[in-house]
């Protein structure tokens, strides 16, 4: 694909992927230990469809809506060759719909999305991948300086459980026939430090491995942060407008 926007689009990758390999060496760690989520969200499927041709492997949706409907405009053989990550906030009520088509959805933050997903799956005859999304931001959060400000958040919560109750949540998934549990995710918290917040992560990321050994993603890291979330162990990083570029407005 020799267009403008294929253009564009590879320089970017090429951009990403060399912050990804000089972040990768300054911590010691394989690049190949590191897997770049693309966020198409609120681009078009032909943007998927160029990224697929670049050799993107992963992308990753955060509207159900608008996931679903561009995903049906791919062949099966496009599909096939993508793993579809789902990020966004899921309404319970939406879960059994996103069970059909993610391969992995990183957003598992209560028991009734545990239970809904995993209904889900079974009716969709599939099994579902899922990450627990870990609030860095709600008080108790496990910081050892002890700045937790007694309950303020920032605006907007993006969702996630607080830290401490990861590993019940965690059990649940373990008991979930259709689901299997792979990890942890967190965006860092808006205006906080992210070296703080991802080390905060790998701690909890921790604690779920011991339990759960095959739980070994950490998902973590976005276009301004993806140096601090690959020092402190991220397997994952979502990244969407240094490749996409600024998001168009939401339709
Ligand atoms: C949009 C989004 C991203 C990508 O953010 P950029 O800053 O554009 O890289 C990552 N994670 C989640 C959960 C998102 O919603």
């Amino acid at each position: 694909m020799t267009d403008a926007r294929s253009v564009e689009l590879r320089d970017a990758l090429a951009r990403v992927e060399e912050r990804i390999v000089a972040a990768c060496s300054a911590s010691g760690r394989d690049r190949g230990d590191v897997q770049l989520v693309v966020v198409t969200k609120f681009f078009p499927v032909e943007d998927v469809r160029r990224l697929l041709a670049l050799g993107v492997t992963d992308v990753a949706e955060n509207k159900a809506q608008e996931a679903s409907a561009k995903l049906e405009r791919l062949t099966a053989d496009e599909r096939a060759a993508l793993t579809v990550h789902f990020v966004g906030q899921l309404q319970t009520n939406k879960a059994r719909q996103v069970a059909a088509w993610a391969d992995v959805v990183h957003t598992v933050d209560r028991a009734r999305l545990v239970a809904a997903l995993d209904r889900g799956a079974e009716q969709a005859g599939r099994d579902l991948d899922v990450l627990l999304q870990v609030d860095l931001d709600a008080p108790g959060e496990a910081d050892e300086q002890g700045h937790a400000d007694g309950g303020h958040r920032a605006s907007g919560s993006r969702g996630g459980a607080p830290a401490d109750g990861i590993p019940a949540l965690a059990d649940e998934v373990g008991r979930a026939e259709h689901l299997e549990l792979r990890g942890v995710m967190a965006v860092a918290p808006r205006g906080g430090d992210p070296e703080r917040a991802f080390a905060a992560l790998a701690r909890v990321a921790d604690g779920v491995r011991s339990a759960h050994p095959r739980a070994t993603l950490v998902s973590a890291g976005m276009s301004g942060d993806l140096e601090q979330a690959v020092a402190h162990g991220a397997t994952h990083l979502r990244v969407g407008s240094a490749i996409l570029g600024p998001r168009p407005a939401p339709r």
